[in-house]
Protein backbone atom coordinates (compact mmCIF):
# COMPACT_ATOMS: atom_id res chain seq x y z
CA UNK A 1 0.00 0.00 0.00
CA UNK A 2 1.29 3.67 -0.71
CA UNK A 3 1.27 5.75 1.82
CA UNK A 4 -0.06 9.36 0.53
CA UNK A 5 2.59 11.57 3.27
CA UNK A 6 1.14 14.71 1.59
CA UNK A 7 -2.50 14.13 2.79
CA UNK A 8 -1.70 12.63 5.90
CA UNK A 9 0.10 16.13 6.91
CA UNK A 10 -2.22 17.95 5.59
CA UNK A 11 -5.20 16.05 7.69
CA UNK A 12 -2.87 16.59 10.75
CA UNK A 13 -1.68 20.05 10.52
CA UNK A 14 -3.90 21.50 7.93
CA UNK A 15 -3.25 22.88 3.86
CA UNK A 16 -0.54 25.50 3.96
CA UNK A 17 -1.81 28.41 1.04
CA UNK A 18 -0.26 30.94 -0.11
CA UNK A 19 -0.67 33.98 -2.60
CA UNK A 20 2.26 34.95 -4.34
CA UNK A 21 3.09 38.39 -5.61
CA UNK A 22 3.54 37.69 -9.20
CA UNK A 23 0.56 37.59 -11.34
CA UNK A 24 0.92 34.63 -13.12
CA UNK A 25 2.18 32.22 -10.76
CA UNK A 26 -0.93 33.65 -8.18
CA UNK A 27 -3.54 32.41 -11.13
CA UNK A 28 -2.04 28.70 -11.15
CA UNK A 29 -2.49 28.74 -7.41
CA UNK A 30 -5.67 30.21 -7.04
CA UNK A 31 -9.30 29.37 -8.47
CA UNK A 32 -12.69 30.65 -7.90
CA UNK A 33 -15.71 28.79 -6.78
CA UNK A 34 -19.67 29.32 -6.82
CA UNK A 35 -18.52 29.71 -2.54
CA UNK A 36 -15.50 32.13 -3.25
CA UNK A 37 -11.86 31.69 -3.40
CA UNK A 38 -9.98 28.88 -3.16
CA UNK A 39 -5.82 28.42 -2.96
CA UNK A 40 -3.88 25.14 -3.57
CA UNK A 41 -2.15 23.70 -1.04
CA UNK A 42 1.62 23.68 -1.20
CA UNK A 43 1.55 20.05 0.30
CA UNK A 44 -0.92 17.98 -0.63
CA UNK A 45 -2.50 20.04 -3.96
CA UNK A 46 -5.60 20.11 -3.02
CA UNK A 47 -7.78 23.51 -3.51
CA UNK A 48 -9.20 25.08 -0.20
CA UNK A 49 -11.97 27.54 0.17
CA UNK A 50 -10.67 30.73 2.19
CA UNK A 51 -8.37 33.42 2.10
CA UNK A 52 -4.17 32.16 1.77
CA UNK A 53 -2.53 31.60 4.44
CA UNK A 54 0.38 33.74 4.07
CA UNK A 55 1.25 36.06 0.88
CA UNK A 56 4.33 38.11 -0.65
CA UNK A 57 7.08 37.07 -3.44
CA UNK A 58 7.37 33.87 -4.63
CA UNK A 59 11.20 33.61 -3.50
CA UNK A 60 9.80 34.07 0.55
CA UNK A 61 7.18 31.49 0.17
CA UNK A 62 7.46 28.86 2.96
CA UNK A 63 9.72 26.05 1.56
CA UNK A 64 6.86 22.93 2.54
CA UNK A 65 8.43 19.49 2.56
CA UNK A 66 6.22 17.01 0.22
CA UNK A 67 6.39 13.83 -0.83
CA UNK A 68 9.80 11.99 -0.48
CA UNK A 69 11.45 15.01 1.39
CA UNK A 70 8.35 14.99 3.89
CA UNK A 71 8.42 11.06 4.18
CA UNK A 72 12.27 11.55 4.77
CA UNK A 73 11.41 14.02 7.08
CA UNK A 74 8.76 11.84 9.45
CA UNK A 75 11.59 9.02 9.64
CA UNK A 76 14.09 11.37 11.32
CA UNK A 77 11.65 12.46 13.60
CA UNK A 78 11.15 8.66 14.36
CA UNK A 79 14.43 8.51 15.12
CA UNK A 80 14.96 11.72 16.96
CA UNK A 81 11.97 9.80 19.58
CA UNK A 82 13.75 6.73 19.92
CA UNK A 83 17.00 8.59 21.02
CA UNK A 84 15.11 10.94 22.87
CA UNK A 85 13.68 7.51 24.99
CA UNK A 86 16.78 5.72 24.96
CA UNK A 87 18.93 8.94 26.46
CA UNK A 88 16.13 9.11 28.89
CA UNK A 89 16.48 5.79 30.53
CA UNK A 90 20.29 6.02 30.21
CA UNK A 91 20.00 9.56 32.28
CA UNK A 92 18.09 7.29 34.74
CA UNK A 93 20.79 4.30 34.48
CA UNK A 94 23.63 6.72 35.22
CA UNK A 95 21.58 8.30 38.03
CA UNK A 96 21.06 4.85 39.87
CA UNK A 97 24.76 3.85 39.48
CA UNK A 98 25.69 7.18 40.90
CA UNK A 99 23.43 6.86 43.81
CA UNK A 100 24.56 2.88 44.05
CA UNK A 101 28.77 4.39 44.12
CA UNK A 102 27.56 6.35 47.42
CA UNK A 103 25.68 3.81 49.52
CA UNK A 104 27.71 0.89 48.03
CA UNK A 105 27.31 -0.73 51.97
CA UNK A 106 24.08 -0.06 52.97
CA UNK A 107 22.94 -1.74 49.37
CA UNK A 108 24.78 -4.71 50.30
CA UNK A 109 23.69 -5.33 53.84
CA UNK A 110 20.08 -4.35 52.84
CA UNK A 111 20.68 -7.00 50.15
CA UNK A 112 22.24 -9.74 51.44
CA UNK A 113 19.36 -9.48 54.51
CA UNK A 114 16.73 -10.28 51.32
CA UNK A 115 19.26 -13.33 50.69
CA UNK A 116 18.77 -14.65 53.97
CA UNK A 117 15.00 -13.95 53.81
CA UNK A 118 14.57 -15.80 50.86
CA UNK A 119 16.94 -18.10 50.74
CA UNK A 120 14.91 -21.07 52.45
CA UNK A 121 12.19 -19.75 50.45
CA UNK A 122 14.23 -20.64 46.95
CA UNK A 123 15.62 -23.95 48.62
CA UNK A 124 11.86 -25.15 48.82
CA UNK A 125 11.64 -25.10 45.59
CA UNK A 126 15.18 -26.32 44.98
CA UNK A 127 16.50 -23.23 43.65
CA UNK A 128 20.20 -22.58 44.71
CA UNK A 129 20.04 -18.61 45.12
CA UNK A 130 23.81 -18.66 46.39
CA UNK A 131 24.62 -20.21 42.28
CA UNK A 132 22.36 -17.95 41.11
CA UNK A 133 23.96 -15.66 37.83
CA UNK A 134 21.72 -13.26 39.03
CA UNK A 135 22.56 -13.36 42.48
CA UNK A 136 26.80 -13.86 41.52
CA UNK A 137 26.35 -10.61 39.22
CA UNK A 138 25.00 -8.27 41.76
CA UNK A 139 27.39 -9.62 44.51
CA UNK A 140 30.13 -9.06 42.33
CA UNK A 141 29.13 -5.17 41.52
CA UNK A 142 29.40 -4.58 45.25
CA UNK A 143 32.91 -5.30 44.72
CA UNK A 144 33.63 -2.51 41.87
CA UNK A 145 35.58 0.11 43.59
CA UNK A 146 33.77 3.70 44.22
CA UNK A 147 35.82 5.35 41.80
CA UNK A 148 35.16 2.57 39.08
CA UNK A 149 31.54 3.52 39.69
CA UNK A 150 32.21 7.23 39.06
CA UNK A 151 33.21 6.35 35.84
CA UNK A 152 30.92 4.37 34.80
CA UNK A 153 27.79 6.84 35.83
CA UNK A 154 30.07 9.78 33.76
CA UNK A 155 30.46 7.80 30.79
CA UNK A 156 26.69 7.12 30.67
CA UNK A 157 25.83 10.55 31.19
CA UNK A 158 27.78 11.60 28.60
CA UNK A 159 26.78 8.84 26.42
CA UNK A 160 22.84 9.93 26.86
CA UNK A 161 24.12 13.36 26.11
CA UNK A 162 24.97 12.80 22.74
CA UNK A 163 21.56 10.61 22.24
CA UNK A 164 19.56 13.94 23.70
CA UNK A 165 21.26 15.96 21.35
CA UNK A 166 20.72 13.96 18.00
CA UNK A 167 16.94 13.78 18.84
CA UNK A 168 16.50 17.28 19.81
CA UNK A 169 18.99 18.07 16.33
CA UNK A 170 17.17 15.16 14.23
CA UNK A 171 13.46 16.73 15.19
CA UNK A 172 14.33 20.27 13.85
CA UNK A 173 16.20 17.98 10.71
CA UNK A 174 18.92 19.84 11.39
CA UNK A 175 22.21 18.72 8.74
CA UNK A 176 24.70 18.75 11.82
CA UNK A 177 22.35 16.41 13.82
CA UNK A 178 22.47 14.10 10.78
CA UNK A 179 26.17 14.27 10.64
CA UNK A 180 26.81 13.63 14.25
CA UNK A 181 23.93 10.83 14.43
CA UNK A 182 25.63 8.92 11.78
CA UNK A 183 29.36 9.65 12.92
CA UNK A 184 28.63 8.77 17.01
CA UNK A 185 25.98 5.77 16.04
CA UNK A 186 28.86 4.32 13.51
CA UNK A 187 31.66 4.63 16.15
CA UNK A 188 29.39 2.38 18.55
CA UNK A 189 28.59 -0.17 16.40
CA UNK A 190 32.07 -2.22 16.56
CA UNK A 191 31.35 -2.00 20.75
CA UNK A 192 27.49 -3.34 19.92
CA UNK A 193 29.11 -5.94 17.93
CA UNK A 194 31.37 -6.98 20.72
CA UNK A 195 28.57 -6.75 23.09
CA UNK A 196 27.05 -9.47 21.05
CA UNK A 197 29.84 -11.83 21.14
CA UNK A 198 29.61 -12.04 24.89
CA UNK A 199 25.92 -12.40 25.28
CA UNK A 200 22.82 -12.94 22.33
CA UNK A 201 19.63 -11.12 23.01
CA UNK A 202 17.21 -9.82 20.53
CA UNK A 203 17.04 -6.27 22.23
CA UNK A 204 20.61 -6.24 21.38
CA UNK A 205 20.09 -7.63 17.83
CA UNK A 206 17.43 -5.42 17.44
CA UNK A 207 18.85 -2.10 17.92
CA UNK A 208 22.22 -3.55 16.14
CA UNK A 209 20.18 -3.61 12.60
CA UNK A 210 18.15 -0.41 13.26
CA UNK A 211 21.61 1.19 14.22
CA UNK A 212 22.82 -0.12 10.74
CA UNK A 213 19.99 0.86 8.62
CA UNK A 214 19.80 4.43 10.71
CA UNK A 215 23.82 5.02 9.51
CA UNK A 216 22.99 3.91 5.73
CA UNK A 217 19.52 5.55 5.41
CA UNK A 218 20.60 9.21 6.99
CA UNK A 219 23.71 8.97 4.75
CA UNK A 220 22.02 8.23 1.60
CA UNK A 221 18.89 9.58 1.65
CA UNK A 222 20.46 12.99 3.46
CA UNK A 223 23.54 12.95 0.76
CA UNK A 224 26.06 13.23 3.93
CA UNK A 225 29.50 13.43 2.99
CA UNK A 226 28.77 14.49 -0.40
CA UNK A 227 27.15 11.05 -1.12
CA UNK A 228 24.57 10.93 -4.59
CA UNK A 229 25.80 14.90 -5.45
CA UNK A 230 25.89 15.42 -1.85
CA UNK A 231 24.27 18.78 0.29
CA UNK A 232 23.72 21.10 -3.42
CA UNK A 233 21.57 18.01 -4.73
CA UNK A 234 20.07 17.85 -1.43
CA UNK A 235 18.42 21.21 -1.54
CA UNK A 236 17.72 20.83 -4.94
CA UNK A 237 15.83 17.84 -4.61
CA UNK A 238 13.78 20.00 -1.26
CA UNK A 239 13.17 22.89 -4.01
CA UNK A 240 12.25 21.18 -7.23
CA UNK A 241 9.75 19.56 -5.37
CA UNK A 242 7.90 22.31 -4.09
CA UNK A 243 4.70 22.96 -5.32
CA UNK A 244 5.40 26.67 -6.01
CA UNK A 245 8.69 25.80 -8.23
CA UNK A 246 6.36 23.44 -10.08
CA UNK A 247 4.04 26.03 -10.96
CA UNK A 248 6.96 28.56 -11.65
CA UNK A 249 8.67 26.18 -14.15
CA UNK A 250 5.32 25.46 -15.64
CA UNK A 251 4.69 29.15 -16.15
CA UNK A 252 8.00 29.72 -18.10
CA UNK A 253 6.92 27.44 -20.47
ZN1 LIG B 1 -2.91 20.18 1.82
Amino acid sequence: MKVDWNRRACARHGHVTYAPDEATLRERLRTETRLGAAWRCLRCGDFTLGAPAGSGPADQAPLVPRGKVLRDLLLLRFLAFERAVRGVFIVLAAAAVWKFSNSQDSVRRLFDEYLDVFRPVFRHFHYDLDHSPVVDTIQKSFGYKHSTLVLVAVLLLAYALIEIVEAVGLWYAKRWAEYLTVVATAAFLPLEVYELTEHVSWLKIGTLVLNILAVLYIALAKRLFGLRGGHRAFEAERRSDSLLEVADTAGVR
